[in-house]
């Protein structure tokens, strides 16, 4: 399993690149502009979502809880 790994000073979070399906939801979801859409394509042939911007992650896990497919771990 490929999985995005990030860390921050105060949040990190990781982004289960394979059960991705690029829905985007999580992009406009997250206050600090962390997470971005990929330009790798997953076993799903999808453009799963990337950790873009770490530093900014405050763990707030509001991305956790907008991801349909529960693709998104949040620590703090
Ligand atoms: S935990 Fe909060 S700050 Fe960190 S990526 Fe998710 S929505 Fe953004
Ligand atoms: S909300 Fe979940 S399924 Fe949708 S793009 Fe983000 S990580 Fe992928």
């Amino acid at each position: 399993m490929s999985v995005t790994t990030a860390r921050g000073p105060t949040g990190r979070i990781e982004i289960d690149y394979e059960r991705c399906e690029a829905c985007e939801l999580c992009v406009p979801a997250c206050p600090r502009h962390c997470i971005e859409m990929g330009i790798g394509i997953n076993g799903q042939g999808f453009t799963a979502a990337v950790c873009a911007h770490p530093e900014t992650c405050t763990g707030c896990a509001i991305c956790a809880e907008s991801c349909p497919d529960v693709c998104i771990q949040v620590w703090r």
